[in-house]
C-alpha cells in the first residue's frame, strides 16, 4: 500500500480503539484465513472469582490447612492464584512461611510447609503427586466443569484437601466477534492452558468448534506455525505473557488491552478496548487499505 493509504488506515485504526504499531500488520491482515484466540483474558473477562471452595478434610483441620493454601497462592502471580487468596481474604486467614516455593509452567504451584509438600494446580499436578479423586468428586467436579468453571486442586503429598471453582466469565461481545469472522470464511481457534472440559463449555458458549486445551505456552506458539505451514495466513490473539510466544510466531499480531505489557511489547496491534469485536474491525480495516490503492 501507498504510505498515504498506510497512514490513513493507522489513523482509522485510533479512531477505532486499534493501535497499530507495524504498517506491515495492515498489509497482511485482509489475508488473513485464520484467527487463534487465547481463552483467558482474550474470550473471557480475565478476571476469575473463586465460586466454592470444597473442603475435603475435618473443619478443624481447615484453618491450617487455609493458611498454607493462602501463602502458597500468595506467592503466585498467575491470575487464578490472585482469584484465591482474594476469597481467602475475605474469611480473614493469615499467612504462613513456607519454603522451597515452585512454580510449574502451566499447571500450578507447590511449596512445603513443616515437612509436607503441597500442590495447589491442575489435575496434572495432582496426578502426579500420585493423589486420587474419589467417586463424589469426580462427579462433583465433572458438575463444575460443565457450567464453565476452571477447577483447580489443593493437595498434599496423600491426599486431596479441597477443591476449588473458579468463574470468569465470556465477554458480552465474544460471540458476536467470533460469528464475524466466521461469516467472512476465516476458521476461529480457541488455545488455552485449562483443562478440556472447561475449554469445550467456553468453546461452546461462544460457538468455537476448533480449541486445543491444556497448551503450554511454547505450544501455542507450535499450534500458530502448524497453521501456517498449511498455508494459511495466522492472526493470533492475547493477552499474557504464556501467548508472547504465539504473538510473536503469528503473521499478524493482537494484544488487548488492559493485557500483559510483554503482550503489548511483542504484538503489532494493541487493542484499547479489550471488546473482541475490534478484531474483525482490525482486518476490515486492511482490506480497505489495501483496497484503496488497487
Ligand atoms: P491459561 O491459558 O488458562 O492462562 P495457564 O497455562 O496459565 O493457562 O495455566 C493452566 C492451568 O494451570 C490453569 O487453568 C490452572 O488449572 C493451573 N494453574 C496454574 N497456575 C496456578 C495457580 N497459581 N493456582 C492454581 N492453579 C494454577
Ligand atoms: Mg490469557
Amino acid at each position: 500500500a501507498t504510505p498515504t493509504a498506510i497512514m490513513v488506515g493507522v489513523g482509522k485504526g485510533a479512531e477505532n480503539n486499534i493501535l497499530i504499531k507495524d504498517a506491515e500488520s495492515l498489509e497482511l491482515g485482509y489475508r488473513v484465513n485464520a484467527v487463534v484466540l487465547d481463552k483467558t483474558g482474550t474470550i473471557t473477562e480475565g478476571k476469575p472469582v473463586v465460586t466454592d471452595l470444597h473442603w475435603l478434610v475435618s473443619e478443624g483441620e481447615q484453618n491450617r490447612l487455609a493458611s498454607i493454601l493462602y501463602a502458597l497462592e500468595g506467592q503466585s502471580e498467575h491470575p487464578l492464584a490472585n482469584a484465591v487468596t482474594e476469597y481467602l481474604k475475605r474469611s480473614d486467614v493469615s499467612s504462613v512461611a513456607i519454603n522451597r516455593f515452585e512454580s510449574v509452567t502451566g499447571h500450578g504451584v507447590t511449596a512445603e510447609y513443616e515437612r509436607e509438600t503441597y500442590v495447589i494446580g491442575n489435575r496434572q499436578l495432582i496426578d502426579r503427586q500420585g493423589v486420587s479423586l474419589h467417586e463424589d468428586v469426580e462427579k462433583q467436579v465433572d458438575g463444575l466443569y460443565k457450567s464453565a468453571k476452571t477447577v483447580v486442586f489443593f493437595a498434599n503429598q496423600r491426599q486431596l484437601l479441597a477443591v476449588i471453582a473458579i468463574a470468569d466469565p465470556v465477554k458480552a461481545t465474544s460471540r458476536q466477534a467470533v460469528e464475524t469472522l466466521q461469516r467472512r470464511g476465516i476458521t476461529v481457534y480457541m488455545l488455552t492452558g485449562d483443562n478440556t472440559q472447561t475449554a469445550a463449555a467456553v468453546a461452546s458458549q461462544v460457538g468455537i468448534p476448533q480449541y486445543r486445551a491444556e497448551v503450554l505456552p511454547a505450544d501455542k506458539a507450535a499450534f500458530v506455525q502448524e497453521l501456517q505451514a498449511q498455508g494459511n495466513v495466522v492472526a493470533m490473539v492475547g493477552d499474557g505473557i504464556n501467548d508472547s510466544q504465539a504473538l510473536a510466531q503469528a503473521d499478524v499480531s493482537i494484544a488487548m488491552g488492559k493485557g500483559s505489557d510483554i503482550a503489548m511489547d511483542v504484538a503489532k496491534m494493541t487493542l484499547i478496548t479489550s471488546d473482541l469485536t475490534s478484531v474483525p474491525k482490525a482486518l476490515q480495516l486492511s482490506r480497505k487499505t489495501v483496497q484503496t490503492i488497487r
